[in-house]
């Protein structure tokens, strides 16, 4: 428990403004100096009375804030004064009328733009927490400095995250995954995405985090002596040649482990086959690209490269700034290496992202892929037809794939992401050139829609008068902007039968005796699983949804609440979806913890099919639209979109100890294809274990077997038991949980 002690707090605070100059003063000039103090000084006063949930003094936050933003992003004065002051106007007594006279327009409407992000977050109005993200977003996209504060201000609040209370745990960590991370990402602030990931997993999955991070710590003296061993002649020989050198040995982050685990289902063991190091010089900006390459060189010479790892983001830098020599080589024990060749210039862009790109070029460079993402961002948030969910998900492929550099006929470059169809590519260049697009030649050679690009290659669309758009073109491209586009054609297309829809509903209510009103529609709508009317009179028009459907639909809310929605009938806006009354009920009153019993019957909530769930698993309950609650695990991606969008449906579970049914878990295996493998599984599940199975799927080909088996099962514990039994069988190479089922 925190203690307040008035004299150790003010010495704390002021050791902590020094830390923050010791950070930032390094290359500002005196005057500045005068600034920050008014604005430290400014801050203690307006949190004066404030504490945090830790119950220190509320002041210690931005002064992190400010430090991180000065120190770990490697941002000026502007930003730190920013930093200092990003909770005054939100928080205290003082306004923006305060601040202008005393700092000036740009502090101001950077601080502006915090307060609105902080207003969106605390008092989430009317509106789901994706529509949040957009508005969030297009604060942000004011002022680069405003995103790179906010991130600061999250990756302290996670730092600090241990204070808050469980469920305000999972909805920040949540978020922060979902979006923050994300974003970090894209502005090259790698080291910030790292922990910040790192930290969402220790708040969302407590228990793998703890074992990935012990082991990593165990394994540690071995990948070192097997380093030390690999880089001795680069070292002596680099030191021979006189050149001013550093070499990092590069740890995976925990997260990128459990990733990895996951997508490849391998254990941990598997993932450092692939050993990484950086290899940084120190050279004057004239001769970076030649001194890099000279490195590889004297790398090969002792090491066999693999020709297709090498990339040079030298000639070619990423868009987010990123530039460096990677190439991965053979090393002596038969284990693959990848080195990194970087400067120290490139290698402080890398870990501090655009404001280290700053500093070098002086003021914003409006060259720079940052601007022209920052536009991307605008255009896609003034798009017409954005349903903010799927805004979201483009928006995160968006932050996260990596890119190709392909060419127009007239061989301009475009930057676009991995994956990039001949119809995104025509839809960077034009709507119209999209909607008209039948194919291209690329690289001379004629190629359907859905051909997927490969860096370099030159491409010329090939349009026709006659060409529409077509609703499963929306099934390969992968742009927000194509999708966006598309969906717009679309749209057109299907108002056209609006009218024709909206009778024909008219008309079958009618038979039922029903009259059509908007809320019947609405219901209607819901009814039958559409988000837009639009669509489902569009539908309705073309006989996909028929008079049985809007019979099954009268019956059915005749019994219920039917006679509630006719007495008492209730409009709502198509954005702002409504929600069941007895939702809002358990809102109000939702219960501390959810204890979780193997008790099948109990109506309380429901075990999610996606996650399947089991006793011992992290998991959380979600309040669902219709009122139920949902049973996820923490590491859910469907559970962790609806905890980012939906933070105050989030309800803490847990599982009551000692369950004696079980719960349907399935487990994935692979193994060399041999006579009597089925019976020793079998053995292995039904004798040693004596569990039931439910399902069992076998799979040969190639002397390979691949099984799936679907079983009733206590307990993780149990699980792992089985899942380490089961290894013992030698023919088993490969053996993991399955998360979502296969239904
Ligand atoms: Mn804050």
């Amino acid at each position: 428990m925190y203690n307040p002690d008035p004299g150790k707090e003010k010495r704390e605070i002021l050791n902590r403004y020094r830390n923050l100059l010791r950070v930032w003063a390094t290359r500002e000039k005196p005057v500045n100096k005068k600034l920050v103090r008014k604005a430290f000084n400014l801050a203690v006063d307006a949190h004066k009375d404030m504490r945090r949930k830790s119950g220190e003094p509320y002041i210690y936050h931005p002064l992190d804030v400010a430090k991180i933003t000065a120190g770990e992003i490697g941002l000026g004065t502007t930003s730190v004064i920013c930093a200092l002051l990003h909770d005054v106007v939100e928080d205290s007594e003082y306004t923006l009328k305060d601040i202008r006279p005393l700092f000036g327009d740009t502090v101001t409407r950077i601080i502006d733009g915090l307060t609105k992000i902080e207003e969106i977050f605390e008092h989430p109005a009317s509106s789901a927490q994706a529509e949040n993200f957009k508005k969030m977003l297009l604060t942000m996209s004011v002022d680069v400095r405003v995103i790179l504060i906010k991130l600061a201000d999250r990756l302290h609040n996670m730092r600090t995250l241990d204070a808050m209370p469980e469920n305000k745990q999972l909805k920040i960590a949540s978020e922060t995954l979902y979006l923050f991370a994300p974003l970090a990402h894209r502005l090259g602030l790698y080291a910030i995405k790292s922990e910040l990931e790192d930290l969402s997993l220790k708040f969302l999955e407590p228990e793998v985090f703890n074992t990935i991070s012990r082991k990593l710590e165990e394994s540690r003296p071995e990948r070192r002596r097997f380093i030390n061993k690999f880089i001795y002649p680069i070292k002596k020989d680099l030191a021979g040649k006189g050149m001013n050198f550093r070499i990092q040995d590069r740890e995976k982050s925990v997260f990128s482990i459990w990733e990895k685990m996951q997508s490849k289902e391998i254990p941990f063991e598997d993932i450092f086959d692939l050993f990484a190091i950086r290899i940084i010089i120190d050279v004057p900006v004239e001769k970076e690209k030649e001194q890099c390459w000279r490195v590889y060189s004297v790398i090969t010479d002792y090491y066999r490269p693999n020709q297709k790892r090498l990339r040079d983001w030298i000639s070619l830098p990423k868009a987010n700034g990123y530039e460096a020599l990677h190439t991965t080589v053979m090393s002596r024990i038969g284990k693959w290496v990848e080195v990194q060749i970087r400067t120290k210039r490139m290698d402080e862009i890398a870990e501090k992202g655009y404001a280290a790109h700053w500093k070098y070029k002086d003021g914003i460079d409006h060259e720079t892929g940052l601007d022209e993402w920052l536009n991307k961002i605008r255009e896609m948030l003034h798009g017409e037809d954005s349903d903010a969910l799927d805004f979201l998900d483009d928006f995160k492929l968006n932050l996260f794939s990596d890119e190709i550099f392909v060419y127009t006929p007239k061989g301009d470059l475009k930057i676009m992401p991995v994956d990039t169809t001949v119809l995104d590519f025509a839809y960077n260049i034009h709507s119209q050139i999209g909607n008209r697009a039948i194919g291209a030649k690329v690289n001379h050679n004629l190629v359907p829609l859905n051909h997927k690009l490969n860096s370099g290659d030159q491409i010329e669309v090939v349009v026709s008068k006659k060409q529409v758009p077509t609703e499963n073109w929306l099934g390969f491209v992968i742009t927000a902007r194509a999708k966006h586009r598309i969906k717009a054609a679309l749209k057109d297309e299907y108002r056209k039968f609006t009218e024709e829809g909206k009778e024909l509903l008219e008309k079958f209510l009618g038979q039922q005796k029903v009259k059509c009103s908007e809320g019947v529609a609405n219901r209607f709508m819901e009814y039958v699983g559409y988000t837009s009317q639009i669509r489902m009179y569009y539908d309705l028009a073309h006989g996909r949804i028929r008079l049985q459907d809007v019979k099954t639909f009268t019956q059915l809310t005749d019994k219920g609440n039917w006679l509630r929605f006719i007495s008492k009938p209730f409009t709502r806006s198509r954005t702002q979806k409504s929600v069941a009354p007895d939702l809002i009920e358990q809102l109000n009153e939702k219960p501390e913890t959810l204890v979780l019993s193997d008790d099948i019957e109990d109506i309380r909530y429901v075990i999610s099919r996606c996650c399947n769930p089991i006793p011992g698993d992290d998991v959380m309950g979600f309040i669902s639209r219709k009122g139920k609650i949902m049973i996820h695990r923490t590491n859910c991606p469907v559970a962790i979109q609806s905890m980012s969008s939906y933070g105050n449906r989030i309800i803490k579970a847990k599982w009551k100890t000692n369950e004696s049914i079980g719960f349907l878990t399935g487990i994935k295996l692979k193994g060399v294809d041999k006579k009597g493998l089925v019976k020793q599984i079998s053995e292995v599940i039904y004798d040693k274990h004596d569990l039931g199975i439910r399902s069992f799927n076998l799979n040969t080909h190639d002397g390979l077997t691949d099984a799936v088996i679907m079983l009733y099962i206590k307990n993780t514990e149990t699980l792992n038991q089985l899942i380490d039994n089961l290894k013992k069988i030698p023919e088993i190479q490969k053996i993991s949980r399955i998360d979502r089922s296969l239904a």
